[in-house]
């Protein structure tokens, strides 16, 4: 940042008064500045209880800084506020965190580098075949880009809070569903911020009433960036499951998800590979998407490989009719895997 820019940036900084008459500079909300090529960033601290406040601090910011000369940008960028209650403890920290889901034994997130992989399909997929193994399960669908549980489980509405003001989740098949979607107007854009996403994820996982679970399958939002991060850390997981599609493309992403899962501490129980091969009618196997992409990638990261899921037409289908394929099928090779899937996480778990 150049020194004389700089300065003046700071000294406008300090003739900003908030709508609460304190100086925006005796309050802890800047987190950072910085200055490129006439572009100014300003990150702001902000929870899930303050967003509008700093936001509306944001276009104070932006105001007072946007005339400086030779400014040819100004943006404010919201962080998540540093929960001022969190310990470094990490025994400590994780301690605290599964306590916030009561009643739930195991929390797996079902996450991918790249979406459009098939995540939402198989978090459902599987979470249905704990179902017909026996299991209490529930699904959170936290992908907040493009929730789709709601459509593949023929779901809608918006969930009822009871007297204990938790929200009731739906319920399909004896499974317990919550979406982001159910939240959601159809209409509002879907722009979230950092802060944001946790804090909706946190309060669906942690807020919702469900009963006794074995099994909380959650649908996680696809990438690497802050969002999943954040999301892993404010989550008591007890491990992941990559999906990716065999194409280096997608694997170069699923890569790109492991390295962030190994940097937060959260165990990866194994890779599912979706759409290994496309399923003829006459029983036979086209790798349209190349042939153990993924398979080779869990040899090298030292992952266990979980299974191939073909890429099924009835899957699609059953998806599109708002019924899981696994609870509509009585037999068949995909339903198999499925089920060969739930009972080796299961051992792992
Ligand atoms: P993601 O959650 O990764 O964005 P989805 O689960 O929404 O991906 O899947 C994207 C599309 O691909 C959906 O239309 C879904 O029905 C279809 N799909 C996913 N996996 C399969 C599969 N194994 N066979 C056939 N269609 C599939």
């Amino acid at each position: 940042m150049t020194e004389n820019i700089k300065k003046i940036i700071e000294e406008k900084l300090t003739i900003i008064t908030l709508p609460n008459k304190k100086k925006l500079i005796e309050e802890e909300i800047i987190e950072g500045i910085s200055y490129k090529d006439g572009h100014i960033q300003i990150s702001l601290f902000a929870n899930k209880d303050n967003i509008e406040e700093i936001e509306f601090v944001g276009k104070l910011i932006k105001k007072e800084l946007q005339n400086i000369e030779g400014v040819i940008s100004v943006t404010t960028v919201l962080t998540n506020e540093p929960n001022k209650r969190e310990t470094n403890n990490k025994t400590e920290d994780k301690k605290q965190k599964i306590q916030q889901i009561n009643n739930v034994k195991k929390i797996i997130a079902i996450a991918s580098g790249k979406g459009g992989v098939g995540k939402s399909t198989i978090s459902i997929n599987l979470a249905s075949a704990f179902s017909l193994i026996g299991k209490n399960v529930g699904i959170l669908d936290a992908d907040i880009h493009g929730p789709s549980i709601p459509h593949m489980l023929g779901l809608k509405g918006k969930p009822e809070v009871n007297s204990d003001k938790k929200i009731i989740p739906f319920e399909f098949n004896s499974m317990k569903v919550m979406s982001i979607g159910f939240l959601l107007n159809d209409e509002q854009p879907v722009v979230w911020r950092g802060p944001m996403v946790h804090s909706a994820i946190k309060q669906m996982a942690t807020e919702t009433d469900w009963g006794e679970l074995d099994i909380l399958i959650i649908d996680m939002p696809p990438g690497t960036g802050d969002a999943q991060i954040t999301v892993s850390q404010h989550l008591p997981l007890d491990g992941t499951i990559i999906v990716s599609t065999p194409q280096p493309v997608a694997l170069n992403d699923a890569v790109k998800a492991i390295g962030m899962f190994r940097k937060v501490d959260i165990p990866i129980i194994g890779i599912i590979e979706n759409m290994s091969y496309l399923l003829l009618e006459d029983g036979k196997k086209e790798d349209i998407f190349g042939k153990d992409g993924a398979k080779n990638m869990s040899e090298k990261e030292k992952i266990f490989f979980i299974e191939e899921i073909p890429l099924d037409k009835e899957i699609r289908e059953s998806s599109d009719r708002g019924v899981p394929y696994i609870f509509e099928k009585r037999d068949g090779l995909t339903k198999d895997i499925f089920l060969k899937a739930a009972k080796k996480i299961n051992k792992i778990i």
